[in-house]
């Protein structure tokens, strides 16, 4: 249907991608304002009528275009930051290293972003445009047009533009057509896009699982060898970037990409490492956690990064626990030590803020307290904040094939169960691993052998 307006031209060895512009007509696409944030309609006419142009782009366009419903729309204009908000009383500038304009309205904010040129244009303005040797932009603040912001946008079918003017799509990079193949296609050189911006190779695995499209084989074939740049990132944006891999509903899907890619092992180095090694349950334990997660949001039920957070680093620290254990620390302070050490080196890579950080914490020591089940202990775990997590994660570790001896279901009876049934399933612990042994006191003995 769309193939007719397709007038992609790719000629030339030297430059494999040569762009013309498109504009598909209102009546020959599948996107309507009614499909569309009244809000983000509202930023469209406000800067449309002030004399500037202003077009919807990126994820809003292209799920619309794909019969999907977007997360959320973002606007590209020629006005600048400044610009923006002096048109908006509820607009407020954000981001050093990519300044926008964030337009609030309630609990929705439109993302309006000015059109970017290629830092040639810079002029060695070293507050607009900043490059490491690496190749990496550490500011991307140089302003251009339409077609030059299209072309520093990260995929094709990223780059398409709406606008309420004449209600067309205008498509400058091969996007409709790569829509229409399902095809995830970088613009432009795409070692040279991976350098100017690591995070790119995350967002490829990203929209490939989301999305279900195929890497073109350009796109992909650099990643294995270029994922290191990640390293480069700071551990505050991949953490982010770690939200929205696994917290869009397709985070299993995406985890098996980041591994084919090569690109978990520097998200989750010491998981990764332990997958690789065979570790007997680590993958397996990763796998059915992003499973209950995507369940869990599909399903509009809330979820946690504390949770998903324990599970990712549950066998490393797990490992370390049992080591610490067989040094004689005994198990809470073993416990402490090696979360502290998993988190120590984790966050060298992916933030992991307190506010979850501490809840991950609790819910790994409650998996050592909650074999201890006798008399009131039970009771008073139960009403543990975390119980409910630490409870779910047993059975996590149970389905991944910890041998936890009938802790789940233990747990299970016990919340289902009325009072006499409480009482008897504790009874039932008398003898067993809630019981409490006496302390053995621990001798030192400081005389040489
Ligand atoms: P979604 O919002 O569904 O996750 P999206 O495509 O809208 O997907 P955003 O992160 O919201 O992704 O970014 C909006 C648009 O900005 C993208 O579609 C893309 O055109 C551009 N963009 C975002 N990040 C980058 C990047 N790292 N490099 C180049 N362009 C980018
Ligand atoms: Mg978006």
């Amino acid at each position: 249907m769309l193939k007719k307006f397709i007038g992609m031209i790719r000629s030339g060895t030297k430059s494999p991608q040569r762009f013309s512009l498109n504009i598909i007509p209102r009546d020959q696409h599948n996107v309507s304002r009614k499909q569309i944030s009244p809000n983000a309609l509202k930023v469209l006419y406000r800067l449309n009528s002030a004399g500037y142009e202003a077009f919807l782009v990126g994820g809003g366009v292209r799920d619309l275009l794909l019969g999907e419903h977007p997360k959320d729309f973002d606007i590209a204009t020629n006005a600048t930051p400044e610009q923006v908000r002096a048109q908006f009383n509820n607009c407020r500038l954000i981001g050093r290293r990519f300044r926008l304009a964030h337009v609030r309205f309630g609990r929705e904010i439109i993302e309006v972003a000015t059109f970017r040129a290629s830092h040639q244009k810079a002029d060695d303005d070293a507050h607009s445009a900043a490059t490491s040797d690496s190749g990496q932009i550490l500011r991307d603040n140089v302003y251009g047009n339409q077609e030059e912001d299209a072309l520093r946008r990260d995929f094709t079918v990223n780059a398409l533009y709406y606008g309420v003017k004449d209600f067309g799509i205008y498509d400058y990079a091969g996007g409709i057509q790569d829509l229409e193949n399902r095809l995830l296609r970088l613009i432009g050189d795409p070692e040279t896009r991976y350098r100017e911006d690591p995070v790119r190779m995350l967002r490829a695995a990203r929209f490939a699982a989301k999305l279900d499209f195929n890497i073109e084989d350009k796109t992909a074939a650099p990643i294995p060898r270029l994922a290191q740049l990640l390293l480069n990132i700071p551990p505050a944006r991949l953490f982010e970037e770690v939200l929205k891999l696994f917290l869009s509903g397709k985070a299993e899907p995406t985890f098996a990409i980041l591994r084919e890619l090569d690109l978990f092992k520097f998200l989750f180095p010491s998981t990764d490492q332990l997958i690789n090694e065979g570790h007997p349950y680590a993958q397996k334990l990763v796998v059915q956690a992003l499973t209950n997660t995507d369940q869990r949001i599909n399903a509009d039920k809330p979820v946690t990064p504390a949770f998903l957070f324990a599970a990712l680093l549950w066998p490393a620290t797990q490992q370390l626990l049992l080591r610490y254990l067989e040094d004689g620390i005994p198990p809470i302070p073993a416990l402490h030590k090696a979360s502290q050490k998993v988190i120590d080196s984790q966050v060298k890579h992916t933030a992991l803020p307190k506010r979850f950080s501490q809840p991950m914490k609790e819910i790994w020591e409650l998996q050592l307290r909650l074999p201890r089940r006798r008399g009131k202990s039970a009771q008073t775990l139960a009403e543990h904040p975390r119980f409910r997590a630490a409870y779910d994660f047993v059975l996590l570790r149970e389905a991944s094939g910890e041998d936890l001896q009938g802790l789940g279901k233990w747990w299970t009876e016990f919340q289902e169960g009325d009072e006499k049934t409480r009482q008897k399933l504790q009874q039932g612990q008398g003898q067993g691993e809630g019981k409490r042994r006496p302390r053995r006191r621990r001798r030192y003995n400081n005389k040489p052998r």
